[in-house]
């Protein structure tokens, strides 16, 4: 296998669709390789490798079960062997599994904290040590808004996300002496699969709730998730970033 170490490896998990599949795109360039897991959407992933392709990069998309620790363990693997690094980790992948609390089925629960929590810590341990043997990293996770406010019918989905944030916290923490930082960032209501399922009613009462007036869009996160990457942000960690047009101040 060829080893890349010139350029920067950046690792996206859920990158086949929305937000995830903006990251890919954003990241990309001669500079970056960029590698991401997906869940089973082999087509959509197709479509976000040419998506990076035709923005002038390369992207590499895997499937692997997040929740599934051999899974990610082959996923950095692979990874490793072909460049060596792990500049920038993206801990992105999510799902909902929504219920009001007193019908929620321990599945649902279950389903959501291995993939939305459990999940980020697998991929923010192994990439963890080889960020410390760099003596340099970036670890960015995509939490909610509602792991702050709570949502009612997300009490599994809200647990997840403000367990995000104190793990982000704290890896913030143990890191910050190896040159690795950890920052969250908290999306509101962003126009992607997850938030098209809504229902029109509550589509309505969202955007109430949103000073700016309008329903984000991938970009809008993308934009952080580059600064949040770059030299720019090296004195930045432990940090909660909003990108929710103003739904929480
Ligand atoms: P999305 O459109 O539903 O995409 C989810 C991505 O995660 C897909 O690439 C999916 O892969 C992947 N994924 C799901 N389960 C996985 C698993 N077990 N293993 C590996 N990958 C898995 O979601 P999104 O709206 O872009 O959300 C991305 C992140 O932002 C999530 O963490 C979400 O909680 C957070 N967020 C979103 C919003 C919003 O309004 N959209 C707001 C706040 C926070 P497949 O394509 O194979 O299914």
């Amino acid at each position: 296998m060829t080893v890349r170490s010139e350029k920067h490896t950046i690792v996206i998990t859920g990158g086949s669709r929305g937000i995830g599949r903006a990251i890919c795109i954003a990241m990309a360039g001669p500079e970056t390789t960029v590698y991401f897991n997906y869940a089973s959407n082999l087509e959509a992933a197709a479509e976000t490798e040419e998506m990076v392709k035709a923005a002038g990069g390369s992207a590499v998309g895997i499937c692997a079960d997040i929740s599934t620790e051999s899974a990610i363990t082959g996923f950095f693997q692979r990874i490793l062997s072909e460049t060596g690094r792990v500049d920038v980790l993206v801990n992105n992948a999510g799902l909902t599994r929504d219920g009001l609390l007193v019908r929620m089925k321990e599945r649902d629960w279950d389903a959501v904290m291995d993939v939305n929590l459990k999940g980020a810590f697998f991929c923010s341990k192994i990439a963890a040590k080889t960020m410390i043997k760099q003596h340099s990293g970036r670890i960015i996770n995509i939490t909610s808004v509602v792991g702050i406010t709570g949502n009612s019918g997300q009490a599994n989905y809200s647990a997840s996300k403000a367990g995000m944030i104190g793990f982000t916290k704290a890896i913030a923490k143990e890191l910050a002496s190896r040159n690795i930082t950890a920052n969250a960032i908290a999306p509101g209501y962003i126009e992607t699969d997850m938030t098209e399922v809504l229902s029109e009613k509550n589509k309505v009462a969202m955007l109430e709730q949103i000073p700016l007036g309008r329903f984000g869009k991938p970009q809008d996160v993308t934009a952080v998730v580059a600064f949040l990457a770059s030299d720019a942000a090296s004195y930045i960690t432990g940090q909660v970033i909003h990108v929710s047009g103003g739904m929480y101040m």
